[in-house]
């Protein structure tokens, strides 16, 4: 049996996915995902009950998405507010399909947020926290939140640093609309899978320590970490979710520096 330590990334197939345009195309990606989610499980002595899959339709039309709906995909992730809001708005005849806003978020979007999302994983900054809070107050909602951790290092890179989170976490409790459920990352985009690993490292490390001293009614369970190229890794390391945007959509047209600060050639396939 394969160790995890010789888990790959599978960053050579960023950008070449083919698209999915059928839901039978949705449901063979869908199931291909989930096989690659059981095998990582296994060889890491998990449950692959213990993982949850967030399908990530960025970029992707309305009629993309409702071929992943019909796939039965529930819940779907969306990295920019605008297009988040636009693509629920426009689909709100599905009731039953849900919204994780996973991208940094300005004060002045918050309110957008707080009517539309289920999910905000990339909660960084107390301001946007306590504006979020204002704001599901006034709609009568609660809302589920990842607070954001930059386990690269890299300047350009949203999150906070591992030393600020502990701080930061003291401050929620009192804004009571955010149910914190965890720690989300975006690891560094390499081919060199010991370094991508050492970015998930660090965010388990990080949750179990934090798991002693948080606050009464912060619950901390959950790791957001992996996407298309590095899941495996990242379950082999405890994600409780992976969000999984091209491997299931099929690749972007839209190079990622637009939606990564810092990533300046992703869209480029790696050697
Ligand atoms: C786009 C995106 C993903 C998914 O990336 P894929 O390579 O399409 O799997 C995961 N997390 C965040 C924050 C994203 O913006």
């Amino acid at each position: 049996m394969p160790e995890p330590s010789d888990t790959q990334t599978r960053h050579d197939q960023h950008g070449r996915y083919p698209q999915a345009a059928t839901v039978d195309d949705f449901l063979h990606n869908l199931a291909a995902v989930r096989a690659r989610i059981d095998a990582a499980c296994h060889r890491a002595g998990r449950d692959p009950a213990g993982v949850r899959l967030l399908p990530v339709s960025k970029t992707k039309p309305e009629a993309s998405l409702r071929l992943a709906h019909a796939a039965g995909c529930r819940l779907l992730g969306e990295n920019k507010v605008q297009e988040a809001f636009g693509k629920w708005e426009a689909m709100r005849d599905l009731s039953d399909l849900h919204w994780s806003v996973i991208g940094h978020l300005q004060t002045n979007k918050a309110k957008l947020v707080a009517r539309f999302a289920s999910e905000f994983q990339a909660l960084d900054s107390l301001r946007v926290a306590e504006v979020l809070d204002r704001r599901l107050q006034i709609e009568g909602r609660s809302l589920d939140v990842f607070v954001q951790v930059n386990t690269s290092g890299e300047a350009g890179k949203y999150g906070l640093s591992p030393e600020d989170v502990q701080g930061f976490i003291k401050e929620l409790p009192a804004l009571s609309a955010l149910r914190v459920r965890g720690l989300m990352t975006l690891a560094l985009f390499s081919s060199e899978a010991e370094r991508v690993r050492q970015c998930f490292i660090l965010l388990r490390n990080l949750r179990d320590q934090l798991h002693q001293s948080a606050p009464a009614g912060i619950a901390l369970d959950e790791l957001s970490m992996g996407m298309s190229g590095d899941f495996e890794i990242a379950i082999e390391e405890g994600a409780t979710v992976v969000r999984v945007g091209q491997a299931i959509f099929g690749a972007r047209s839209m190079p990622d520096r637009h939606y990564w600060p810092g990533e300046s050639s992703t869209e480029e396939p790696r050697p």
